[in-house]
């Protein structure tokens, strides 16, 4: 009874790694295998919105909170596939804030944390875009709390996907990040913020604003959340 009780445990264990190992697979080809159950809730938060726009392109001015948006329902539609269940704090451009009265930065980051908190979710992961004064700084980097251990093991398995996307643009690989940011500190549950790259950067900022790269960044950051799951190493 003991005996074929674990026999079963390791066949189901065994088959859900092999299921996610397909599905990392899948998503680094063409398409995503359904794997996981809807039981587990991500929280995809596209970074700022509204009168607040986040950073601007250098070349085009194009607002980072756009492109944080396309990206986040591109990725959500990909975890979708994958079977996660998903809450997006935002799907408009509009701000999380009532009005455009002093303090709505606080109002529309409390706002997030309290849909993170009622989504009780398995993880969170934000999307933003970086800027820097120098043109010269490309890539990718995912930040997140430096007292989250499992946040920690996200974001270097992010980071590994989104630099394979940018090493073939011969940009070079960067590593994950611990930082004090707010929506990582929202829940317990590992939290990460993918800056997909730089609007600081022309070449960073052409990418971010065609449609195939959007694509390519939301899969490539489900791949990091699928790795995370199957527990391999970065
Ligand atoms: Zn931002």
């Amino acid at each position: 009874m003991k005996k074929s009780f674990f026999a079963i445990c390791t066949a189901v264990v065994v088959g859900f790694v092999w299921a996610v190992a397909l599905c990392v697979q899948a998503l680094s080809g063409a398409q995503a295998v359904s794997v996981f159950d809807g039981e587990m809730r991500i929280v995809v938060d596209a970074g700022h919105g509204g009168i607040d726009g986040g950073v601007t392109g250098r070349t085009t001015g194009a607002k980072e909170s756009e492109i944080n948006l396309a990206i986040a329902f591109k990725l959500s539609a990909v975890l979708e596939e994958m079977g996660f269940d998903v809450v997006m704090t935002r799907k408009t451009d509009a701000g999380l804030y009532d009005t455009t009265a002093k303090g709505f930065k606080k109002r529309d980051m409390q706002r997030r944390k309290e849909i993170i908190l009622d989504a009780a979710p398995t993880m969170v992961v934000s999307v933003h875009q970086n800027y820097y004064p120098s043109k010269m700084q490309r890539g990718a980097q995912v930040f997140y709390a430096a007292d989250n251990e499992n946040g920690g093991r996200l974001a270097t398995q992010i980071q590994a996907q989104m630099n394979k996307i940018y090493e073939a643009q011969g940009v070079k690989n960067r590593n994950a990040a611990q930082g004090d940011f707010f929506i990582l500190n929202c829940a317990a549950c590992p939290s990460v913020i993918v800056e997909c790259g730089f609007l600081s950067s022309p070449k960073d900022e052409a990418l971010l604003l065609s449609k195939a790269w959007q694509e390519k960044t939301a899969r490539a950051i489900a791949a990091g959340v699928a790795a995370y799951f199957a527990g391999g190493a970065a």
